[in-house]
Formats: C-alpha cells, sequence, structure tokens
C-alpha cells in the first residue's frame, strides 16, 4: 500500500506541504475529469498540451488531497487538508514512480515493441498465456511516456506475468521506456519502412527500438529484422534460416488458413495458423516464438494458437435496433480498460439511459480491494441496468446501484434478451473474451452494409488540442459541426467536443441543431442560415440564429414582439468580400441603429469570414477584409454600448493569421484531420471510408469492364469488384484508373467507369481474397485533386446510406 509519505521518499521533490502523511493512494490521475475515486487519488499536474495546474481545483473539488505539481508559485494553503509535492517536472515524477511499482515483482516482464502489430502481439499474448498464468497486460493503446506509466501502476502483487507494449515516434524516446519497464523477455514484432515514422534511416530507428531490450534475458525478433550487429546470444529469432530457433521451413496458405513447416531444436511440426493474411501469419510466429522462449511445448502451442482470432480492439460504438446506441467493447475486461470504456460511456449523452453488460474478469482475483475498487467505478456512472454475466461478477449484485440482472452464460442472456427490452439508451458491452459478447453485439447492433466510414473520434479530440496550441487560452473556439460534421455524423462529434468544452457549436440548418439538442448537446449553438419558417424551433431548442440581412434581422425581431421574448442570442454577419451571406457596408449603419434600439435581441457575436486566409496571393485582401471587420465590429460596439465577441478566422485563419485570433476563432476542416494550410501540422485522419471486395474475376486481355466498355484491358487480368459507387458519395470522375484505393497496403486503380453502388479495381498485381478490406481514400487530399474539387467536397459528398461507424482509440 502506498502513502504520501512512501511516494515522498520514491520522489525527487524540491518542496512539500503535507498535512496528512497517512493518506492512502491507490489511483494515479492527471485528467481531473475522469477521476472517480478521488479521496485515494494522487493527481500529477502535467505540462501536456494543457497545463494539468489548471485542473487541480477541479480535482480538488471531486476530493483529490495528493498533488504532484511543479508551479513553484502555486498556493497550497488555498486547498485546506491536500497534501502538495513539488517537483522539477511533473512527468519525470510520475515514471519514476511506475518505475519504482515495477520494481516491487520479481515476474517476468515482456517489453514488445515494433513498427507494426505490437497490440496484436500483446493482446494474443495474453490470451494464449492466461490459460494457465495470471497474465497481466497493458491496456489498448497505452504505449507512450504517459500511458506506459499509468499501465505499469496497475501491475499488482497476484500478476505471474506482465505484457507491456511500447511505442515511440521519435529517437530519444525509448530510454525512458526502458528505465520504466525494464522487460526481462524482449520481443521485436516489425520493423516497418525508414521514414513511415521520425527517424532519418532504418538503422537509426532499429537501434532506438532495440534499446528497449537493454535488461532483456531473451530478446524474440523475427531474423530479417535484426541487424548483424545487433545479433548476440540473448537473441530468439524465429525465420527462414536454419540458425533460427523457430525456422520456418515453408508456408502453405490454404483457403482460410496456413499451414507453417517449421523446425524447432531439429524436429519438425505443423502449425495451423488460422489466418491467411501475411501480417497475420507474422503476427503468430512471433507469438509461437515467445512461447516456446517461456518453455511451451510445440504440442501445447499448436493446440493454444488454432483458438486464435482476428481482434477488433477497438471501441466501437454503433448504432443500435430500437433507437439504441452500442458502444461494444467485447474482447476484454480488466479494470483498466473497464475504466476507458466508462469514460467513453459518460461522453455520450445521446440517450438518458445507459446500460452496462459486463462478464466475469479473466486474469484478476477477487478481493476486497478489488472488489471495492470494481463497485465503485461502476456507481460512478448512472446505469439504470447493469446485467452480469458470469459467476464470480455476481458477487457485486448486492453492491450496485442499479436495477441487476444476473445471468451465468452468455447463452442464457442471449435467449432472454427480448425480454430486457433495450430501447432508447446506451449500452457498453464490457466482457471477456471467452464468454463471445461480440455475439450479443451482433443481435443488438443493426445491420450495416459492407461500406463503413470509420470516425476515430480520439482523432478529433487530438486535431483539437493542436489548434488550442495556437491560439490564446482567453480566447473562445467554435467548432463547426454543419454538415453533418463536414461527413463525420452529428451528436457522436458534438458529444467528444462538448466533453473537450468548445466553446460553441455551429451548423448550417435548424434541423441540423434541434437533432443536436435531442442527442444531448446542452453547448450554446449557432446556426448559419436560419429560415423564417424555422425560428419556432429555434426558440424551442435554444439555438442562436446567425443574422445576415436587414429582413431577416426584421422578420426575427418580429417574430420576438409576438412572443414577447427579450435578450434573445444572435451573431451578426458581415460581408466583408465573401458575397455570399452577411451586411454590407451600406446597410450597417441601419442595421446598427435597428440593433441599438431593439430590447428583443442580444448580440452575442458580431463575425465575416475570409476568402483566402491561407493563400499568400490574397493577403492584401484579407487584410482589407480584416480591417473593414473590425471597423464595422467597432461601431457596432459603440452603438450598442456593450461589449460583444468578435471573431473572424476559420481553420486557415487561426493558422496564417495569429494577429487576428480577436476574442473567439471557428475551426473547421482541421478537426476533421484535412491540413489545407500547407504547414505540415501533423494532424491525425479522423475519417476513413472502407468497403470490402465483393468478387473477384480473372479476364483474358481484350475484354472490357463495366459501362459502355470503357475499362480496356490491355493484358491478361485480376478485377476486383467493390461495392461503392456514385450514390455512397464515390465520384464518377474517379472511374477509369483516376481514382486509387489501398488494399492490403497495395494501391490500386479504377478500371472502367464507376457505377451506381459499385465500381472495379485492376488488382492484377496484388495478393487478394473476396471479402478483404478496402480503404477507399488513401490520400484524400490528392483524390481531390486529381478530380479537380476540394477535400470538403469528398468528405461531405459521402452518402448518409453509407453507416457512421465511431471508435475511440
Ligand atoms: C464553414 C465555415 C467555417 C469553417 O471553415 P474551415 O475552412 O472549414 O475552417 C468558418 N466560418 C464560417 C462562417 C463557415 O461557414
Amino acid at each position: 500500500m502506498y502513502t504520501t509519505s512512501s511516494i515522498l521518499e520514491v520522489l525527487t521533490s524540491v518542496k512539500v506541504s503535507v498535512s496528512d502523511p497517512k493518506s492512502e493512494i491507490q489511483q494515479l490521475e492527471y485528467d481531473s475529469r475522469k477521476v472517480r475515486q478521488g479521496e485515494k487519488s494522487l493527481f500529477f499536474a502535467l505540462k501536456g498540451l494543457r497545463d494539468g495546474h489548471l485542473f487541480i481545483e477541479d480535482a480538488y473539488r471531486k476530493g483529490v488531497r495528493n498533488f504532484v505539481v511543479s508551479d513553484r508559485g502555486l498556493d497550497a494553503d488555498t486547498y485546506v487538508g491536500a497534501n502538495f509535492i513539488w517537483v522539477e517536472d511533473t512527468l519525470v515524477a510520475l515514471q519514476k514512480l511506475a518505475a519504482f511499482h515495477r520494481e516491487q515483482f520479481m515476474i517476468p516482464v515482456v517489453g514488445i515493441t515494433g513498427s507494426n502489430g505490437k497490440t496484436i502481439v500483446k493482446e494474443w499474448l495474453h490470451q494464449l498465456l492466461s490459460v494457465d498464468r495470471r497474465c497481466y497486460q497493458s491496456p489498448k493503446s497505452y504505449n507512450s511516456q504517459l500511458g506506459v506509466a499509468l499501465a505499469l501502476w496497475e501491475i499488482q502483487q497476484e500478476h505471474e506475468i506482465a505484457l507491456v507494449e511500447a511505442g515511440i515516434s521519435t529517437s530519444g524516446e525509448m530510454e525512458r521506456l526502458t528505465q520504466m519497464i525494464r522487460p526481462t523477455i524482449g520481443v521485436l514484432t516489425s520493423l516497418g519502412t525508414a521514414h513511415a515514422d521520425g527517424f532519418d534511416s532504418k538503422e537509426q530507428k532499429f537501434a532506438e527500438k532495440w534499446q528497449l531490450f537493454e535488461y532483456a534475458h531473451t530478446i524474440v525478433a523475427p531474423s530479417d529484422a535484426v541487424m548483424s550487429g545487433f545479433l548476440d546470444e540473448r537473441c530468439y529469432l524465429w525465420g527462414q534460416s536454419p540458425e533460427d530457433k523457430v525456422y520456418v521451413q515453408s508456408l502453405e496458405p490454404q483457403a482460410n488458413h496456413t499451414l507453417a513447416h517449421i523446425r524447432v531444436e531439429g524436429v519438425s511440426h505443423t502449425l495451423t495458423i488460422p489466418f491467411i493474411d501475411k501480417a497475420s501469419v507474422d503476427n503468430v510466429l512471433t507469438c509461437v516464438t515467445v512461447l516456446s522462449a517461456l518453455g511451451y511445448a510445440i504440442s501445447m502451442i499448436q493446440e493454444r494458437i488454432a483458438g486464435l482470432r482476428p481482434l477488433e480492439m477497438r471501441l466501437q460504438l454503433k448504432k443500435g435496433k430500437n433507437d439504441c446506441s452500442i458502444i461494444d467493447d467485447s474482447y476484454s475486461n480488466d479494470l483498466v480498460s473497464l475504466q476507458i470504456a466508462l469514460d467513453f460511456v459518460q461522453q455520450q449523452n445521446q440517450h438518458p439511459y445507459k446500460s452496462l453488460i459486463i462478464t466475469d474478469f479473466i486474469g484478476s482475483k477477487w478481493n476486497d480491494k478489488f472488489k471495492s475498487k470494481l463497485v465503485s467505478l461502476l456507481n460512478a456512472v448512472s446505469f439504470q441496468k447493469i446485467i452480469l454475466v458470469g459467476e464470480s461478477i455476481q458477487q457485486i449484485a448486492g453492491d450496485l446501484h442499479a436495477k441487476v440482472h444476473s445471468f451465468t452464460h452468455t447463452e442464457d442472456i442471449l435467449s432472454a434478451l427480448s425480454a430486457l427490452d433495450f430501447a432508447h439508451e446506451t449500452i457498453l458491452i464490457k466482457g471477456a473474451r471467452k464468454f463471445g459478447l461480440e455475439r450479443l453485439g451482433q443481435l443488438l447492433v443493426q445491420k450495416t452494409h459492407d461500406t463503413v466510414l470509420e470516425i476515430n473520434l480520439k482523432s478529433i479530440e487530438y486535431n483539437l488540442l493542436q489548434y488550442r496550441q495556437r491560439i490564446p487560452s482567453g480566447t473562445k473556439l467554435m467548432a463547426m459541426v454543419k454538415a453533418f460534421s463536414y461527413g463525420s455524423g452529428s451528436f457522436e462529434v458534438a458529444n467528444i467536443l462538448q466533453f473537450n468544452k468548445v466553446d460553441y457549436l455551429t451548423v448550417a440548418f435548424v434541423d441540423e441543431g434541434v437533432e443536436l439538442r435531442q442527442g444531448g448537446i446542452r453547448l450554446p449553438i449557432m446556426v448559419l442560415s436560419p429560415h423564417e419558417d424555422t425560428f419556432e424551433d429555434l426558440l424551442s431548442f435554444r439555438l442562436e440564429p446567425e443574422i445576415y440581412s436587414l429582413r431577416i434581422l426584421r422578420a426575427f425581431i418580429a417574430f420576438l414582439d409576438d412572443r414577447s421574448v427579450d435578450d434573445y442570442p444572435v451573431h451578426i454577419k458581415l460581408d466583408t468580400g465573401m458575397h455570399r451571406l452577411g451586411f454590407m457596408p451600406e446597410e450597417w449603419e441601419e442595421a446598427c441603429t435597428i440593433l441599438k434600439s431593439t430590447l428583443r435581441v442580444k448580440v452575442k457575436s458580431v463575425f465575416s469570414h475570409l476568402v483566402g486566409a491561407g493563400n499568400k496571393d490574397f493577403d492584401d485582401f484579407t487584410d482589407r477584409q480584416v480591417n473593414l471587420f473590425r471597423q464595422e465590429a467597432d461601431q457596432l460596439e459603440k452603438a450598442l454600448d456593450y461589449t460583444v465577441v468578435k471573431h473572424i478566422c476559420n481553420t486557415n485563419g487561426i493558422v496564417h493569421r495569429p494577429a487576428d485570433h480577436m476574442d473567439m476563432v471557428r475551426l473547421g476542416i482541421g478537426l476533421y484531420g484535412i491540413d489545407t494550410s500547407g504547414k505540415g501540422l501533423g494532424l491525425q485522419e479522423v475519417g476513413m471510408l472502407k468497403t470490402t471486395v465483393t468478387q473477384l474475376r480473372h479476364l483474358p486481355a481484350g475484354e472490357t469492364v463495366g459501362y459502355d466498355r470503357s475499362g480496356i484491358l490491355h493484358r491478361q487480368s485480376k478485377i476486383a469488384t467493390v461495392k461503392i459507387g456514385y450514390a455512397d458519395g464515390y465520384d464518377r470522375r474517379l472511374g477509369n484508373g483516376v481514382g486509387k484505393m489501398a488494399i492490403g497496403g497495395h494501391i490500386v486503380s479504377t478500371v472502367g467507369n464507376v457505377c451506381m453502388d459499385m465500381c472495379m479495381l485492376d488488382v492484377t498485381d496484388i495478393d487478394v481474397v473476396e471479402g478483404q478490406e478496402v480503404v477507399v481514400f488513401p490520400d484524400i487530399v490528392q483524390a481531390a485533386k486529381d478530380i479537380g474539387t476540394i477535400p470538403y467536397e469528398l468528405l461531405t459528398g459521402i452518402s448518409s446510406r453509407v453507416k457512421r461507424v465511431y471508435y475511440y482509440e
């Protein structure tokens, strides 16, 4: 057990203020929004993208009494009864504590790194080893400087082996991870190409990754990835060379599995690997080699790998039947991944009702501490129903605040499903893999057709932070969620933005705003083009109109007169050069006079829109727009006698016009991962449009593909039909070789005309199987260029019949 004083012994403090040295510490926290058991938490004020010191007050309010901070100026006296430890660098301190905790365990610690496959190898090893050992694995994507520290903290006394993933993106990072994890067994999954991530050369990248194994006694890796200077007696390799410990003599692909003929210690074996794609086969061979290094007999390994399944490792949010939202996380169950899933549930406000389906925990020992932690986690979310599946999980039934239903086996709940009456609610499905809750997920989720747009909500958060960093902390941020969030969906995206405390949301039309309100969005919402017919809805759903002409201004005031409403918030749009909507300079005098003389509306903000903020050629024009705007906005403020929020910058304006951020900025396309600034902002991709190969056929030279015989084959060809056409938003101009898609990492071209619901790809040069996944826009910026449009059009053109699947990764 840790207390404030035992933690003080571990950390190098520069100053302390401790009133209760015996205060018990169980949890480490860094995000005040996620604090649950405040009184047993130690809060690290990290200097990340947002300074954690700003959230100390919030954490204190949630009961936290122990803080690690670095700001000397912080006044501890304002927090009665709290303990403060000052250090030079709070992240370093957190890592130091994690390293100390890890040192308490003499168990094997497997450190996994590599360019691809580390998460899947970790998950598979967990599945393979949990059969006979209590196995800890770092959760999901906890592989960064912060993530690894938090993951190590969760290793408990009962664990017999720990699997920890280490990810690095630039040189110099691995050293710190190594000192924390100190793997006894190292695993390198793959190396990948050199320039894919921040390294100068393949050698540099390899050397950096290899550092993780400094203290390891055994290193598992594919022999072809290991650079010759690094080979030593610790290496336990697999590959095509007879010297390899696991010597892969040949691989024989079958219809749905691969036969691997291997030799281990001079004895030949045949493994049945339940996959055919190269990446999965490689990852299985890595797992086989780790198990062999741990001393498992090949016969036993053989038996266990036959049961491996591809992992759907994301927390997915899907549309369910009966207007439910399903959050599917049915492949693992441990406290940390449960915590992540619960955080996600709390961000989702589209339904007031929330339910949980949860199974036994595998690989965790039930004791009072575990039980009380689990109960307090679950009770912190206001679930209406909790459905317990399994035997040991029933122990908590009496302690839960929700209505509890109990089932021993997954089959029992499957047959009782209709009686549970799921409707209009958010359902979290959280279960250990062996319970096979994905069957339940399939029953609850609405069927999707083959083409989906996957939206990574975490990337939206990340992109938001990139822009937040570029604006001063006092400047407000308005997020544009018009046009179905540039194609990405409505309340799912708005929920994430609300959770991340943007100041305003903006939609194009009133009905979009209504949908957000019905989805539980409480933020102020501006509507760009309100029509007279929709004023009633504006009022009932507290939506704030953009007022863009004298006509609409008069009409709205008359409407408010009729309803006797005062001080209704509005936003005034000025036309400074866009010539779309907005008051022209010649109308401005009159508009100001009307606004000054009415009590019906209250001007919340005044704004204008830049025509070409990112384009140097238009700098003079942009200057003129800004100057005119400033002048007119001043005029309005003088007339009104109160201050109003002024804003003019869109995404490109945020980057290129830092002097013109004013009181608020309006972030649009950048949020969705598209960088039009030309500055390489390193945004994360948000949406990925995917489809599958429906059919493959081999055709001789001279045949043609598709309507009007435009796809002439000049050689013997292999053609794949995929289920996406112009009715899905795949532009017809992308036909006949213009459009590129990616299959298994290979780029292929369209052939022939794009049809309404399908199109065809030339896959002659690559290995493909029917049913394989296809990424439709591997490079959406380039695709837009190729057909003479802009990414905005491609994104918003993805038809609403294409299902959106959300995940948080
Ligand atoms: C769409 C829109 C934005 C956002 O533009 P981006 O280029 O996507 O950042 C900002 N302001 C107004 C008025 C808009 O209509």
